[in-house]
Order: structure tokens, then sequence, then C-alpha cells
């Protein structure tokens, strides 16, 4: 039997207050430091873009260079899954809800990519840990992506 609480979730579905929890609950998800790193070795190479624009319904990549149709995501490695980054086993009172979680955030960035392509946008995603390796190395994959042909 499955009850709701005065939010509408099953009862299962509640998160339990964790140490960790604190760190991660409010943490920021548009201009993060990785983020701006790259956006500033982006900027640095040359090329223009703009941040937080819409191409899609529902879609807002975190920048694009609208030049390029280039529409480019920087995904967090603990929230969208980095193959590196990600326990293979989740622990805690919360392990259920973060395996949820991360498996919901993964369906939407691959609902998104379709979106933006379908709207003639081509996607690139960059991985958190990538830009704190090499910030410059993640804008020159961009850059190369650029001289696809599709600059007007
Ligand atoms: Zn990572």
């Amino acid at each position: 039997m499955l009850s709701f609480d005065e939010v509408g979730g099953p009862v299962s579905d509640r998160w339990i207050a964790t140490a960790e929890g604190q760190h991660l609950r409010g943490r920021p998800t548009r201009n993060t430091k990785p983020e701006l790193a790259l956006r500033c070795a982006v900027h640095a190479l040359g090329l223009r873009y703009r941040i937080h624009q819409q191409v899609a319904p529902r879609c807002t990549p975190d920048f694009i260079l609208p030049r390029h149709r280039l529409a480019v995501f920087v995904d967090g490695c603990f929230w969208h899954g980095c193959p590196a980054h990600t326990p293979a086993r989740f622990r805690g009172p919360n392990a259920d809800q973060w395996a949820k979680k991360i498996n919901t955030n993964r369906e939407r960035d691959l609902r998104n990519n379709q979106s933006a392509a379908d709207a003639g946008w081509h996607v690139v995603r960059v991985w958190e840990c990538e830009i704190r390796r090499d910030a410059v190395g993640a804008a020159q994959r961009i850059w190369a992506e650029t001289s696809r042909g599709a600059a007007d």
C-alpha cells in the first residue's frame, strides 16, 4: 500500500537529511566554476557565445555559439553520472534516491540532446572533470566542432 505525503509524492521517495545532502543542497547548477572556466577558455579562442538561451522547448544549454549552431552543456560529474566519478553503488539512507535522481538527469540529458538536434543544433557535452583537468583542451574540443562547416 502506498501512502502520500503533503507534496503528493510516495512516502518512500522522501529524502532523509544527511550531511552530504546539506552539502549538495543549493549547489548552483548554473554558472558553476567549471562552466565559467570553460566559457573563459572558449572566449580566449576567439569564439563568441551566449549563455542560457533556450534552443528548443524546455532545452536550455549552458551556452551556445549561435554562429556555429553549437549548443554546449557542461555536466556536473555527480548529477549527470560521469563514468569516472559516479559510484557504481550508492550508499547510505538515500542510495536509491540518488541512483533514481541521476538516472532521471541522464534521461533528461538525452532528451535535451534530441530536442536541440531536432531544432538544428549540434550538441557538445563537456564533463566538469574534463574542464578541471584541462579547460583549454575542452575549449579546443569545442573549437574543433565549429569547423564542421556550419559557420555562416
Ligand atoms: Zn567526472
